[in-house]
């Protein structure tokens, strides 16, 4: 695996190989991998003769300086796992190298509601930050393929929208979630957990599936009261728990019993704060 730290020498590296038509996927990612993240170089392999995988903790999409500092490191063990997951490049760039001209956005993305609902709304500014950070790696990398996970689900809405609009021949793929044994969401933020933090963090998983289970045609909002209780019940502080369109994250109310749509749940346990989604009915 070959590591960049510097804009000009990756994209020496890409321009060489895009002219010898070798096709580019991306994985961007802030680090402290783990198998949800290696799961996205596994979906790359068939898609990309050069996989390249980003690590950049970006502080522009934290709206939390406290989440930012805390943020775990794991650098050396991040190196050896994208080795062996048979990655081929690892652009590792400094905040300077990213952001030449410091960090003050100098454009705004169109979102429209996406930026105001769910984590739009807790985290102001993150999706900003999210494309700002993406439109410059996107800008640096030009992949062919995007691979991006699931576990953030309204992440790869707005991606889509800034791919099509920015990036239009680029491919977007959204990769299924990984999960521990207990059905918990593979996430860096787990490693924060303490050990009775992490016995009860499950519950977010468990509460999606319990959405799923009982979905019926009609008005969910009393569903939804339900869940908010499992979770509080176990200590949660809760953002949110939504029930919204699959394709388009339209928040509703109620369910015609046909249309795909998508549970998607975010709360604090103790300072870690946990996100998760399913498509349902599942
Ligand atoms: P992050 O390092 O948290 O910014 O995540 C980098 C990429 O990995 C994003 O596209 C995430 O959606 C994806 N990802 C994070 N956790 C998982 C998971 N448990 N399963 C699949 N993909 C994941």
């Amino acid at each position: 695996m070959i590591i960049f730290k510097q804009v000009k020498d990756i994209q020496e590296y890409i321009e060489a190989n895009k002219l010898k038509g070798q096709k580019i996927g991306f994985v961007p990612t802030m680090g402290a991998l783990h198998p949800g993240h290696l799961s996205l170089i596994e979906a790359a392999r068939s898609h990309s003769n050069i996989i390249v995988c980003s690590i950049f903790v970006n502080p522009t999409q934290f709206n939390d300086p406290k989440d930012f500092e805390k943020y775990p490191i794991t650098i050396e063990q991040d190196i050896y796992l994208l080795e062996k997951a048979g990655c081929n490049v690892l652009f590792l760039p400094s905040v300077n190298e990213i952001y030449p001209a410091g960090m003050t956005a100098t454009s705004h993305f169109e979102l429209g509601f996406l930026e105001t609902i769910l984590d739009g709304k807790y985290r102001p500014g993150h999706f900003q930050g999210v494309c700002q950070v993406m439109d410059r790696l996107l800008n640096i990398i030009q992949p062919d393929n995007l691979f991006m996970g699931q576990k953030d689900y309204q992440q790869c809405m707005v991606l889509k929208m800034l791919v099509a609009k920015n990036f239009p021949s680029l491919q977007f793929f959204m990769c299924a979630t990984q999960r521990e044994a207990d059905g918990l969401a593979m996430s860096s933020r787990n490693i924060r957990l303490n050990r009775d933090e992490r016995q009860v963090a499950v519950k977010i998983a468990e509460t999606l599936q319990f959405l799923n289970k009982n979905l019926v045609p009609g008005s969910f909002t009393d569903l939804k009261v339900r869940a908010v209780k499992m979770l509080t019940d176990n200590n949660f502080k809760v953002d949110y728990v939504e029930i919204a369109t699959a394709n388009t994250l339209q928040l509703t109310e109620s369910w015609d019993g046909k249309e795909p749509m998508v549970a998607l749940i975010a709360a604090f346990l103790g300072e870690v704060r946990l996100i998760d989604n399913l498509i349902i009915p599942a």
